[in-house]
């Protein structure tokens, strides 16, 4: 529950917390939980002297949050023109049709389920609204379906769920591969090295001001819990539940089943680098 959540007559979720950057505010959806940090980041991005923007991750069937996110684009003088979906988790994508019924726009995402009108969501495309650019990333490997959205304007970059402002994330084993999902943070560290980006806009959790450590973070984070996995299994920990036991120790059991996606994930990469045989 929200503070807003309390007074009577106003949305029951959804809380602004003000713009991130100059293009990007963020609407953080009611539905915090262990997975979801302080809950949904829902990202309004527009150029400030268009009056179109784009709502990025409508969040969960919230209609409080939906209704917050319609309202705040309307005070800022904008007209929400687009909806983008980073994936299909429910936590960002379960709200989307009721969005845009309520918007009367069109929703695209990597996922043909996902979306509503006939226009997808893929590598390279680049999204211009009101002037505003978006270019798309492919970044699978937390899902297959994942996609992050370079705003070259803000130097900044729209991660989902593949980069979160505080903690880790999962690899949704078996839709999240771990090969693609170091490719992914490859691809984010030279938008960070190669094309300027500064700042992350999270799906979940704070900003990221530095995009580049944050990136190198998640990389070596990956390598390390790939070298305890691989440890484990030559200790003779077989079962991925033996492992997140193992190399989990320290995590707070309510994230083991999580981690238990991201061990299996682990596991069927080492199997098929040749590092340990299942
Ligand atoms: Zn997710």
């Amino acid at each position: 529950m929200t503070d807003a959540a309390s007074l009577p007559g106003q949305p029951r979720g959804g809380v602004v917390s003000g713009p991130a950057t100059a293009r990007a505010v963020n609407v953080l959806a009611p539905n915090p939980s262990a997975m979801t940090l302080d809950g949904t980041n829902t990202w309004i991005v527009s150029e400030p002297d268009s009056d179109l923007a784009v709502v990025i991750d409508p969040g969960p069937l919230d209609e409080g949050h939906l209704h917050t996110v319609v309202d705040t684009a309307e005070k800022a003088g904008k007209r929400i023109a687009l909806t983008l979906l980073t994936h299909g988790h429910a936590d960002h994508a379960e709200g989307a049709a009721r969005f845009a019924e309520l918007t009367g726009t069109r929703v695209r995402a990597l996922d043909p389920a996902l979306r509503l009108g006939d226009e997808g969501l893929g590598a390279g495309d680049v999204i211009t609204v009101g002037g505003l650019e978006l270019r798309v990333v492919p970044t699978p490997g937390h899902t297959a379906d994942s996609l992050s959205f370079h705003l070259p304007a803000d130097r900044a970059v729209l991660t989902g769920d593949t980069v979160l402002g505080r903690g880790t994330t999962v690899v949704a084993h078996p839709d999240g591969r771990l090969g693609d999902y170091l490719d992914s943070l490859r691809r984010l560290r030279s938008l960070t090295v190669d094309d300027g980006v500064r700042t992350i806009l999270p799906g979940h959790g704070p900003v990221l001001q530095d995009a580049q450590g944050a990136v190198e973070y998640y990389l070596a984070h990956r390598a390390h819990r790939l070298a305890q996995v691989e440890t484990a299994v030559e200790m003779g920990y077989r079962t991925p539940a033996e492992v997140v036991a193992h190399v989990y120790a320290d995590v707070d059991r309510s994230l083991w089943p999580a981690a238990e996606l991201s061990v299996r994930a682990q596991l069927d990469y080492l199997a098929e680098h040749g590092i340990v045989q299942p």
